[in-house]
């Protein structure tokens, strides 16, 4: 039969971190599966200044390697494959990978969001060519060009400030009047002089040739519609959270979330949501961690409920 793990851990994000962690120091035996580099959207952050204990800012991609190595060290094992399907049969479940099969007690689901499209005409043609929904990964590209960022909370205006270092100049567009992100975030953006706030503006389509070479966009209070010559479109207009796989009768919000109690346990007994495929409020690297640590630790009482070891 397949190999039986105490937990297993879907996706390899802060919150696949935090619960690996604080599963295998809680002596689990703890798998992690994870498709890409571990890290998540961690990876792609520039300057993580907001997590407690680093007064001076880290690279996403340090921060999540010392998670990586941390969770390793105290013995959980991560396991480079995707997911197809996890379902339960008698009290286990069985998560389905691109190699062999894993048993697992309880399973953390980890696996985060992915980004949200704008749904213009242009965006899938030029995606790739100026089109991008990752700005360290592709703001280089576009060096001293005039860029668009799409999106009014805390990614769009956190990447405008990346690009703003970047390129010639940001326009950033955002449909309200003003933007959803943090007070903090939001007045870094409107104080920077590289950075052209256009509110209540929205893209109506990506234009060019082989490459972007302007945007469309509509004034909503004046209903005029011009053309803004740019060479990259960074879209940040949210985020869908990636639950393909997963049983169906996992309860979801509106948004497609998973619903969980605060012990992160979704209404399927024995499994539990963590970080940002989890309906949640605030979505943080913080609270990202500390869901994967309470999914984890309640994992673990899970376990012992149901081999009769609980402490009374
Ligand atoms: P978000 O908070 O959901 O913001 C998405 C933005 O895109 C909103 O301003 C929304 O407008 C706009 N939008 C959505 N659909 C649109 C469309 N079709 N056309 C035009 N605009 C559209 O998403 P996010 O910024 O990716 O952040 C996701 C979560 O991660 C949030 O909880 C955020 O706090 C967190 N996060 C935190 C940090 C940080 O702390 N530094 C960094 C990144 C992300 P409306 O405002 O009108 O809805």
């Amino acid at each position: 039969m397949t190999e039986l793990y105490d937990l297993v851990i879907l996706g390899a994000g802060a919150a696949g971190m935090g619960a690996a962690q604080y599963g295998a120091r809680a002596n689990l035996k703890t798998l992690v599966i994870e498709e890409m580099a571990p890290g998540g959207q961690a990876l792609l952050i520039d300057r993580l200044e907001n997590y407690p204990g680093l007064p001076e800012p880290v690279d996403g991609y340090t921060w999540a390697e010392t998670m990586r190595a941390q969770a390793v060290e105290f013995g959980a094992e991560i396991m480079a494959s995707s997911v197809s399907a996890v379902h339960k049969e008698d009290e286990r479940f069985i998560v389905e990978t691109g190699d062999d099969p894993v048993q697992a007690k309880a399973v953390v689901v980890a696996t985060g969001a992915k980004h949200r499209h704008l749904g213009v005409t242009g965006e899938t043609e030029y995606a790739g060519r100026g089109v991008s929904y990752c700005a360290t990964c592709d703001g280089p590209f576009f060096k001293g060009k005039r860029m668009v960022v799409v999106g009014g909370g805390d990614s769009a205006c956190d990447e405008a400030m990346f690009l703003a270092k970047l390129a010639d100049k940001v326009i950033m567009v955002h449909r309200k009047d003003r933007f959803r992100a943090q007070k903090s975030v939001a007045a870094r953006v409107l104080a920077n002089p590289k950075i052209e706030v256009r509110f209540e503006t929205v893209v109506e389509e990506i234009k060019g040739e082989k490459s972007v070479s302007a945007v469309s966009l509509k004034n909503l209070k004046t209903g005029e519609v011009y053309s803004e010559p740019a060479s990259a479109v960074f879209v940040f207009v949210g985020s869908i959270p990636m639950t393909e796989g997963l049983p169906a009768d996992l309860a979801k919000d509106e948004t497609g979330s998973l619903v969980t109690d605060d012990r992160m346990e979704t209404n399927i007994p024995g499994i539990f949501a963590a970080g940002d495929v989890r309906a949640t409020p605030f979505r943080q690297v913080i609270t990202a961690v500390s869901d994967g640590a309470v999914a984890a630790h309640c994992a673990a009482q899970y376990i012992d409920e149901i081999e009769g070891k609980a402490y009374l």
